[in-house]
């Protein structure tokens, strides 16, 4: 785990960062608020910081304010570490968002354990944003979040002039693999298919589970053929794939139909997401239609 310090104090920079170092942290060190923003402003920051109040430019506690205003898509730990230890500037530091106030001079084994929580709380706090992002079942991103990765995909896309490709994939006969093998057994082939998407679906590429046996991908810098011969290719991976019956003597085969479609740089700017994963889901449905197990497009 990644902690900042902010301190303008050069002897208190280099002793916490050498404590830290040995509790097993990453330490970036900042001589000032200025610099600490400059850090945690950033998508990639560290998940802690310690920021001394008094620094010059950007005190402490501007910048926590700063930090709770971004309101960064991951949450930042912080603590206060400072000489002001008055009942006031307690209140006034926890006001101004931080997670606890630390009073210099402070004993190194209670800091430890202060920080300790710190990680226990970003470590609840990631696990908290992994289940809300994901499918239980498949460990792919769930719906939800598989459509804000495409919306943030397609303003990419659009920006820099980049194709987009879409997979829409519907397992067939799901109905009757359950109804023959049992849910369970349907349960584990909706797991293989989504492992044997996600394995051959790579970065910059991201998977998500769209509905019950359906699956859709995004597929950033493919083209029309590009993600055709993609999905062509995950079509006959499933048929080496050996998904075993409750049985034990057997295996249950598995095929699945695919709708493609992309979006091309330079295509009015009306298209948005959802036409392009309709374009998709009309070739999906064609290829249903068509007597399944195959891969259809739609430009
Ligand atoms: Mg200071």
């Amino acid at each position: 785990m990644r902690i900042l310090i902010a301190d303008d104090n050069s002897v208190t920079r280099r002793m916490l960062k050498s404590f830290l170092a040995k509790w097993g942290y990453e330490v970036i060190t900042t001589k000032d608020g200025d610099e600490a923003w400059e850090v945690l402003k950033e998508d990639d920051c560290p998940d802690i910081a310690i920021l001394d109040w008094v620094m010059p430019g950007k005190e402490g506690l501007d910048v926590c304010r700063m930090v709770r205003a971004a309101n960064k898509p991951s949450y930042i730990y912080i603590i206060i570490l400072t000489s002001l230890g008055n009942q006031d500037d307690i209140i006034a530091g926890l006001q101004a968002g931080a997670d606890d106030y630390v009073i210099k001079p402070f004993n190194y084994d209670e800091f430890r354990c202060r920080v300790r929580i710190g990680e226990r709380i970003i470590n609840l706090e990631r696990e908290i944003m992994r289940m809300a992002a994901t499918d239980g079942l498949t460990g792919l991103w769930n719906r939800r979040e598989f459509m804000d990765k495409m919306d943030a995909e397609f303003k990419r896309s659009q920006k820099e002039g980049r194709s987009l490709g879409v997979i829409l994939s519907d397992i067939d006969f799901f109905k009757k693999i359950n109804d023959t093998y049992g849910h369970q057994a349907g349960d584990l082939v909706l797991q293989e298919f989504a492992g044997c998407l996600k394995y051959n679906i790579r970065q910059p590429g991201f998977v998500g589970r769209y509905g019950g046996e359906e699956f859709i991908a995004g597929c950033p810098g493919l083209t029309l053929d590009g993600v055709a011969s993609l999905a062509e290719h995950i079509r006959n991976e499933l048929k080496s794939l050996w998904i075993p019956a409750p049985d034990g003597s057997s295996h249950i085969p598995i095929t699945a139909s695919f709708g493609v479609s992309v979006f091309m740089p330079g295509e009015s700017s009306d298209k948005t997401i959802d036409t392009i994963i309709k374009r998709a889901d009309d070739a999906l449905y064609r290829a249903k239609a068509e007597c399944r197990d195959r891969v259809c497009r739609q430009c």
